[in-house]
């Protein structure tokens, strides 16, 4: 078979009109004068649009709620609890939790994944060989990125950065951080700058997950990137302190991180459940507010983070459901409003996690999801989920409507006809 033809398909841009895609190799292709034998296949009218990206999830330590005991809910007992289980963790429990994880994902539609996996002297390299099996596993449906980091300090426990540059050297492609974790925060960024660039690899740190503009990284981070000639290859995930800023003060931050390339992903569902812990009433959100940030020209993404564990005890790996969410947040209910909040889960991630080719327009990855949605700021107002996905052209998963089952009437017809809901996640 050498081309593909998808017809009766929408597209975004042109929402009225239906469209045609062509695909040849795995790659959006024009139409081709002579097509020879071609696979020719209906999408049913529905509205395309590019795989889903998902660039900050931790797999390793997803769906370990029944092993945890939640009291306070902070940031600090998710910390211990989660070593404390982290201990027991074998490479087969860590490869099947994340593997429940990742099927979970494909069938909401995400086609790309940047996951953070914990290296430490307890663990090991058993995370990094589960999560290296299922990303070989899984390559039909989605394109798994591994940022390794230190997620219980580095600076202060020895054999860590050995455990790092190991992982970097068997292949893993990001390198991750977590200094609030570390006895010495500053070193630790300054370290892991020196070994990111030792190694040629992006950097993705998680960074002032706290309500205290004061006591911020982001002026170190920002000079590193600098110093080094990083731009573009720097991310950092929570930074809930930018949400407590006066707004002079985020707008001056903001234009410093434009100007230094360092993209922000916002983490709704753990930053919501972990923050404002001290407040009794009128509780902070805690949140990263993207718009202003990419009013100034930052790069931004909002993502998962954790499912079923103590940062986050919810979840069903759906990015439709955390852009949903962070329009609630946020407050971002217009229709621009809705597609801002889809671009942080699909292209606005993509070019923060650099993919090469992603997208609908000629040339790019044939990697693309379904959905029964007029517009896009639908399958985000509403949740609607994708009803089908492709990854390299092929189909990876396909999901059934419901179906209303109105009483017969005597003609032995439904009263209504049988009438299909679309489906909904
Ligand atoms: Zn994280």
């Amino acid at each position: 078979m050498t081309y593909t033809h998808f017809y009766n398909a929408r597209r975004l841009e042109q929402s009225s009109s239906e469209t045609e895609f062509w695909v040849r190799n795995g790659r959006f292709v024009e139409p081709p004068a002579d097509t020879g034998a071609v696979e020719s296949i209906n999408l049913g009218g529905e509205l395309v649009l590019p795989g889903l990206v998902e660039t900050h999830i931790h797999l390793d330590k997803s769906c370990i709620m029944e092993r945890c005991r939640l009291r306070q809910g902070t940031l600090a007992e998710a910390i211990e609890q989660t070593a404390a289980a982290k201990r027991d963790f074998s490479e087969e429990d860590i490869y099947r939790r994340a593997q429940s994880v990742i099927e979970k994902a494909i069938v909401q539609g995400t086609s790309h994944m940047r996951t953070h996996v914990e290296l430490d002297p307890v663990i090991g390299l058993k995370g990094l060989r589960a999560i290296q099996r299922l990303q070989r596993d899984y390559a039909w449906a989605v394109s798994l990125e591994l940022c390794v980091f230190p997620q219980e300090g580095m600076l202060n426990n020895p054999g860590t950065e050995g455990l790092l540059i190991t992982a970097l050297k068997s292949g893993a492609e990001v390198l991750g951080g977590c200094p609030y974790t570390d006895s010495e925060p500053e070193l630790q960024i300054r370290r892991l700058f020196e070994i990111a660039v030792e190694h040629d690899r992006d950097l993705d740190f998680h960074l002032d997950f706290n309500l205290d503009p004061d006591s911020s990284l982001l002026p170190l981070v920002i000079a590193q990137t600098l110093e080094y000639g990083w731009q573009r290859r720097v991310t950092v995930g929570h930074v809930t302190s930018l949400s407590a800023m006066p707004l002079k003060q985020l707008e001056q931050t903001a234009n410093h991180l434009a100007e230094a390339g360092v993209s922000v992903t916002a983490l709704p569902s753990t930053d919501l459940f972990l923050n404002g812990r001290n407040s009794e009433f009128n509780i902070p959100r805690g949140v990263a507010p993207l718009q202003r940030l990419e009013e100034r020209g930052v790069c931004c993404s909002l993502s998962t983070n954790n499912l079923g564990n103590p940062f986050t005890p919810f979840g069903d790996a759906s990015l439709i459901r955390q852009a949903n969410l962070y329009a609630n947040i946020a407050q971002l209910g217009t229709g621009e409003g809705l597609i801002k909040c889809l671009n942080w889960v699909s292209r606005n991630s993509a070019q923060l996690l650099r993919l090469e080719g992603y997208g609908l327009e000629v040339g790019c990855w044939a990697d693309f999801i379904t959905v029964p949605a007029c517009g896009a700021d639908q399958v985000i107002s509403e949740l609607i989920a994708p009803s089908c996905g492709y990854k390299r052209g092929r189909k990876v998963f396909q999901r059934s409507s419901a179906e209303l089952l109105a009483p017969l009437v005597e003609s032995g017809e439904r009263s209504s006809g049988v009438l299909v809901v679309e489906n909904r996640s």
